[in-house]
């Protein structure tokens, strides 16, 4: 729920709880949870009686919906379980409508619409927000319409095509250091996003803000124009001015100019980082090989720290809603859950997508044993564990041999380390699925495309990396906060 919630995503949630006539005796799993959940939720109530489960649950649905969406919690005690009521006695309820959306005042959008006119080095930052709120067509005829160049978050990737030639995700740093006006769609400026602040950002940017929630305006930084409402519509808003009065942004500015140097010499790092000499496998020959084999429509979900990190900007995504991961909660352990409901959800369609799953070793851990759940219910799911024996890293066999020789391991074996060469290949064997140890890039391919022939069974392939392979030079270290 807290997942669910911190994402600004729809859930309700049924618990059972203890009777009520046995409540404040210490009866059986005895917990206040309507209290507990009202801190991660945005409704969370049992009913007083029978007769009002139908408009609870009605509330409940509506809420996780209406406005900025999120979880919401209902507690029906064991006793209401199996009582019975008189339906006379039951206030009908009818399943409530789709949300209503609201456009941003006109005045704001005209505003909003000189701004971008005027910018030197305009940016769209197209957020999950854009995802959950359908505005595809509308943000690629923005882009496409205007010429404006694009960066995604996480999983606003797809919504416009990462593929598309005016993304400049292969240069985000230098994009979001640079820009003069940021048009931020459905994205929220916390800690993905450098909170907007220097050095990440430049510190007399124009932020045009378009959220349907209202206390999200000015978090942070206080934008030059703040569009409440549904992005969708705003962007339709802005289009409308834009068809009536035809700007586009030159081609041959100076900022598309410093942005495709930039993505140019970024795409030269990662190709040599990819082709490194060693035999053994890092991050980026990894995912080299993954992003030439996945199908373009897969649903990919990620997680783990280096593993969702590179993965991101190795693999492309090409639709909307196809990319889920730790989210702005950075929750490990979602992954495989994630996973199985979305092959749960491809399996009742007539042309069902692939799901694959990208996790690093340590992330796999937190929920490893779905594996079971994936073969109970014959989900083919492919898990690609990208294996470096540890959090951030790990150390090879040959030094864990070495730890293990000496007295107190447990104080000498760094923290972040897991046991070497960790077989979670044989966990999908022990269920029935399909398995593979791989070590080199000819193995990888090869039971990648194994995997992706079956729609039977999962398939676990166990990816061992060097454990010392790392991310490439950072601009700037993680999370950067001066400035605060
Ligand atoms: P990201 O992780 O991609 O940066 P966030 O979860 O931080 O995205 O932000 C998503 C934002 O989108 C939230 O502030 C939420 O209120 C907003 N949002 C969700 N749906 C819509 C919609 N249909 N229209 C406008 N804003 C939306
Ligand atoms: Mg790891």
């Amino acid at each position: 729920m807290a997942n669910a919630n911190v994402n600004c995503w729809p859930v309700v949630v049924i618990g059972g709880s203890s009777d009520q006539s046995q409540e404040t005796t210490g009866a059986f799993q005895e917990f206040p949870q309507v209290e507990a959940t009202r801190l991660y939720s945005k409704f969370s109530a049992r009913p007083s009686s029978l007769a009002a489960i139908p408009s609870v649950i009605e509330k409940a649905v509506r809420t996780s919906m209406y406005g900025r969406p999120g979880a919401c919690y209902v507690d029906i005690p064991g006793d209401m379980v199996n009582a019975k009521v008189d339906q006379s006695q039951v206030r009908q309820v009818t399943c409530c409508p789709v949300p209503p959306v609201s456009l941003a005042p006109p005045t704001d959008v005209l505003k909003a619409v000189a701004l971008i006119k005027q910018a030197q080095r305009p940016l769209l930052i197209v957020g999950k927000g854009a995802a959950y709120g359908r505005a595809e067509s509308e943000l690629i005829e923005l882009v496409e319409r205007c010429g404006l160049p694009f960066l995604a978050t996480p999983m606003g990737k797809g919504v416009v095509s990462d593929v598309h030639s005016n993304s400049v995700s292969a240069a985000r740093s230098r994009a979001l250091l640079h820009a003069d006006v940021v048009v931020l769609l459905g994205a929220r400026l916390n800690w993905m996003l450098h909170f907007g602040f220097p050095p990440r950002f430049n510190p007399h940017v124009k932020i045009i803000q378009v959220d349907l929630c209202a206390e999200e305006l000015g978090n942070n930084v206080r934008p030059a124009v703040a569009l409440l409402g549904d992005i969708r519509s705003v962007v339709r808003q802005m289009l409308d001015i834009f068809q009536k009065d035809p700007w586009s942004y030159p081609a041959d500015s100076e900022w598309w100019k410093a942005l495709r140097e930039k993505m140019a010499a970024n795409a030269e790092m990662s190709k040599a980082l990819a082709s490194a000499p060693s035999p053994m496998l890092n991050y980026y020959s990894a995912f080299q090989h993954i992003s030439q084999l996945l199908p373009p429509d897969c649903v990919l979900v990620s997680e783990g720290a280096n593993t969702m990190d590179v993965g991101r900007t190795m693999i492309l995504n090409r639709l909307p809603r196809h990319r889920l991961d730790a989210g702005t909660f950075g929750t490990m352990g979602v992954g495989l859950g994630f996973a199985i409901a979305a092959a749960m959800l491809e399996r009742s369609k007539s042309a069902p997508q692939r799901v694959v799953c990208v996790e690093g070793d340590s992330a796999f851990g937190f929920s490893g044993m779905e594996v079971e759940t994936m073969c109970r219910y014959k989900l083919p799911v492919v898990i690609i564990v990208i294996n470096n024996n540890g959090i951030y890293s790990g150390v090879d066999a040959e030094t864990w041999a070495e730890l293990e020789k000496m007295d107190d391991l447990a104080t000498i074996a760094p923290p972040v380390t897991l046991l070497p060469d960790a077989r979670y290949d044989q966990m999908m064997t022990a269920f029935g699925g399909h398995g593979f140890l791989v070590r080199t890039a000819a193995e990888l391919r090869l039971s990648l495309q194994e995997s992706l022939s079956d729609w039977q069974l999962p398939s676990l392939i166990n990816v061992l990396i060097d454990p010392a392979s790392d991310r490439k030079q950072q601009e700037f270290p993680w999370l950067t906060r001066s400035n605060l």
